[in-house]
């Protein structure tokens, strides 16, 4: 028999939806399941400011020498600002290290959880979440249970249920958060309920890991949308972080992301950066430089990087737009639910409520695709197509 015979089919990744996309012929079929952003025309984009500062990094003709094994300092350093703030007490006790995108930062920081992390080595992820996460964690060494987050009949946050959680959970538990923009649910805590979130995880003595993949997709704020993180900081969280700029500079294919850990002093910084370089050496001994080198040239020049700040908030507000008029619709048409959460969700995602059943029924009879636990990606939406998506979503559920 073949060597691989006894290795078993997975099950298909989330990529089916496109594939099914591909393959209807309708032309005003609608894709809702990306996970990327896309212009009024329905488009890939990239920024204006990428674009500027790609040109620049080619014309300074750099050498294609190896970054060290933490990448590119002018970038983590820019990153590191961007995260926590000029003014942060973390900055100067912050190990970083550039990672493969924001997967790649929470791979670093569960495998030196798995390392290191001296209580026990479970990490409480909220119900649902990015559904990599669990994966992510679990293919590090960490064992995963869920807390609760969602609540299904009020497609809002189910704070209760969240504090009663972190609560319940042995006290130093590992908790990962999302920084802002929740997905899949676009739900996220108001700044009070951050704060009472951040004094339970404080008085069980819980350790805060934050996910911040949508820093300033999500309100069109960099700053608002980096107050949980700054927050618990500055209420003397040592946190760690993992930062993606797939999303808030396009930057979704030159895996461009940061891995950090607040630590308590100086002298604690370098002990686990020592530990971050033996972590990351075996994985993939360096990180690619291209990508971490227009972040770094946005972030570094102040003309670009405002300029920067204005197309993230260009993306911010498209989708915002394209959220109240998808809620617009549906009440024109008539549609006697409530559709407020679109407009009060934020982020690339909009949790609709409808069932599996409602989203095959959405697909096969009206040539929209998103995945089957009702998640839509407003991303997608246009002002060409979400008349025709609210009509869609009505006849469906009514
Ligand atoms: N975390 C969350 C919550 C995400 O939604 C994503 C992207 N879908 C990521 C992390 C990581 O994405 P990337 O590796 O492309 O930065």
């Amino acid at each position: 028999a073949s060597t691989w015979a006894n290795v078993p089919q997975g099950p298909p990744a989330i990529l089916g939806i496109t594939e099914a996309f591909k393959a209807d012929p309708f032309e005003k079929k609608i894709n809702l399941g990306v996970g990327a952003y896309r212009d009024d025309q329905g488009k890939p984009y990239v920024l204006p400011s990428v674009r500027k500062a790609e040109e620049k990094v080619v014309a300074s003709r750099l050498n294609k020498e190896y970054a060290g094994i933490t990448g590119v300092p002018e970038f983590t350093k820019a990153a590191a600002v961007l995260a926590y703030g000029k003014d942060s007490s973390a900055l100067d006790r912050l190990a970083i290290t550039q990672s493969i995108s924001g997967t790649g930062a929470l791979r670093i920081g569960a495998a030196f959880l798995a390392r290191f992390y001296p209580g026990a080595k479970t990490i409480y992820i909220p119900t649902p979440s990015w559904a990599n996460h669990a994966a992510v964690f679990k293919d590090a060494g960490l064992q995963v249970e869920k807390y609760a987050y969602y609540n299904k009949e009020t497609i809002g946050l189910d704070f209760e249920g969240m504090l009663a959680d972190i609560n319940k959970a042995p006290n130093g538990s590992l908790f990962l958060f999302h920084a802002c923009a929740h997905n899949p649910t676009g739900v996220d805590p108001t700044v009070d309920q951050w704060k009472q979130i951040e004094a339970a995880v404080k008085a069980k003595g819980h350790f805060a890991f934050f996910d911040m993949a949508y820093q300033g997709f999500a309100s069109g704020d960099i700053h608002k949308d980096a107050f949980a993180v700054r927050h618990f900081v500055a209420q003397g969280h040592n946190i760690c972080l993992a930062q993606s700029f797939a999303k808030n500079m396009g930057l979704y294919g030159e895996r461009v992301g940061a891995f950090s850990m607040v630590c308590a002093d100086a002298e604690e910084r370098k002990r686990v950066d020592s530990q971050i370089k033996i972590l990351v050496r075996p994985m993939y001994s360096n990180p690619p430089i291209h990508g971490a080198r227009i972040a770094a040239e946005i972030l570094n020049t102040p003309a670009l990087y405002d300029q920067w700040l204005g197309e993230v908030k260009g993306m911010a507000d498209r989708i915002i737009t394209m959220r109240a008029l998808l809620k617009e619709n549906l009440e024109k048409l008539g549609s006697k639910h409530d559709w407020s959460h679109i407009t009060s969700q934020i982020g690339m995602f909009a949790y609709t409520g409808l069932t599996p059943e409602q989203m095959d029924t959405l697909a096969k009879e009206h040539s929209v695709y998103a995945t089957r636990d009702g998640r839509i990606s407003v991303a997608g939406i246009t002002s060409e197509n979400v008349a025709r998506l609210a009509e869609a979503i009505f006849k469906v559920k009514g």
